[in-house]
């Protein structure tokens, strides 16, 4: 059997847990504790493998191998899967049905989802992808603050480690916290952003409209997203490494960030677009019913009967065609979700994928994924999951194949890219 990691807790680096048949244990390097658990290896902060403790720890050789296991958002005890089946179920009635049955998907709509105008600013926003990806996490409620786990039920300690004072949550570590509020006092930006009056939305409005307001000089206009970045930074700080940073290195840092930021897009010269035309025999995209919203995937989306948005985005390499796909989906549900769209129909191309979406079916393999996939179904109020021929998605298709070669991360466009024209038109007009 192999590991199945979902929080890294209870297998230790020497267990059997790399997706390879059979499976093993990962080459340590030689100063590396076999006895660590697998947890060493994940940043708590974004929940994904730690590349920095990967390069430390592990053969480069293996990293590829970790890189591709999907760590689930929402932490889930970690388990056991038969590798030589599809789906890692080695009887039809295994044990793993109690990730989704335990599982208290979230009611609260985030607040980003009541605010599409907010979700357009900070995607459309020149910030680094990892600030844009990150303000967005805030605004959808699932940056690992301590208030959001409480709202999926997760038992944590939720008061804030810098002033052990009140509950941490978005708007008190980055805004009214004393650590934070003693950052912002030094920095010179207006007393506005520290108003205790005012929620997390407010404040994210506010960092939006300051950083796209002409009439203020781009480094002030730019410190605010910075310093919400370091203060981020320092918290994780505190809370995994014990380390205090003081209130004027926070604001010192974000001031380099803002000057290194500007001097990197000053050198970068706008990227050509080509206009890509395709021949393929297409079947006919069809578009969804009055109320509704079709979003198409292939590791990337496209939506609707005239193109609303679209996006791209890279991930790490999974282990099989049916774990892409789902990756893609889960992407494609957090943006539709941020979005504020409510009903829509997720078409993608791949079969089996469809089967365990709708069977509820949960094999080992797939269990974090498709519990990622339910809790986000509870973002919207109607959800339906289809399959079409791959002639069909021809946007999704071809985007998909453009974000491998994207230099950036992620990609939403909020109007129709060059590249995709002639498929749209083709779609539109069939
Ligand atoms: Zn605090």
């Amino acid at each position: 059997m192999q590991h199945s990691i979902g929080d890294g807790t209870t297998t230790v680096l020497s267990d059997n847990w790399l997706p390879t048949l059979p499976p093993r244990l990962p080459r340590l390097l030689p100063y590396t504790n076999p006895t660590l658990p697998v947890n060493v290896l994940i940043d708590r902060s974004t929940n994904t493998w730690d590349a920095r403790v990967l390069a430390y720890l592990i053969e480069q050789s293996d990293i590829s191998f970790i890189k591709k296991l999907y760590l689930p958002p929402i932490p889930a005890p970690d388990g056991f899967l038969c590798p030589y089946t599809t789906d890692g179920n080695y009887t039809v009635k295994s044990g793993y049905h109690f990730i989704t049955t335990n599982h208290q998907p979230d009611v609260i709509p985030p607040p980003l989802a009541s605010s599409p105008e907010l979700t357009k600013q900070i995607w459309s926003s020149s910030l680094p992808p990892k600030l844009r990806h990150f303000f967005w996490r805030m605004g959808s409620r699932i940056l690992a603050v301590k208030e959001n786990f409480h709202h999926r039920h997760i038992p944590v300690d939720p008061m804030c480690a810098l002033c052990c004072n009140e509950e941490e949550t978005s708007n008190h570590v980055f805004f009214t916290c004393p650590y934070a509020q003693q950052v912002w006092r030094l920095s010179s930006c207006p007393p506005s952003f520290t108003d205790q009056g005012t929620n997390m939305l407010d404040k994210l409005k506010l960092l939006f409209d300051y950083l796209n307001d002409d009439r203020i000089p781009k480094e002030q206009r730019l410190l605010p997203v910075w310093i919400v970045w370091r203060l981020w930074k320092s918290r994780n700080e505190v809370l995994f490494s014990n380390k205090v940073n003081n209130t004027q290195d926070v604001i010192t840092k974000a001031r380099e960030d803002v000057q290194e930021w500007i001097s990197s897009t000053q050198k970068i010269s706008t990227p050509s677009t080509t206009t890509q035309r395709t021949n393929l025999m297409r079947t006919q995209w069809r578009p969804p019913g009055r109320g509704w919203i079709k979003c198409n995937y292939d590791a990337s989306h496209h939506e609707g009967h005239v193109l609303l948005e679209a996006g791209m985005g890279k991930f790490e390499g999974r282990s099989s065609v049916i774990e892409s796909e789902l990756t893609a989906l889960i992407w494609s549900l957090q943006s539709c979700s941020a979005l504020g769209y409510k009903r829509v129909i997720f078409e993608g191309d791949n079969i089996s994928v469809l089967k365990y979406l709708n069977n509820g079916i949960y094999g080992p393999w797939f269990t974090h994924l498709l519990s990622t996939i339910d809790a986000w179904k509870t973002s919207f109020t109607s959800i339906r999951f289809a399959h079409v021929k791959r002639c069909s998605i021809s946007c999704a298709d071809l985007l998909a194949k453009k974000a491998i070669l994207s230099p950036t991360d992620w990609n939403l466009f909020l109007s129709c890219p060059p590249f995709l024209y002639n498929n749209v038109f083709l779609d539109n007009n069939q």
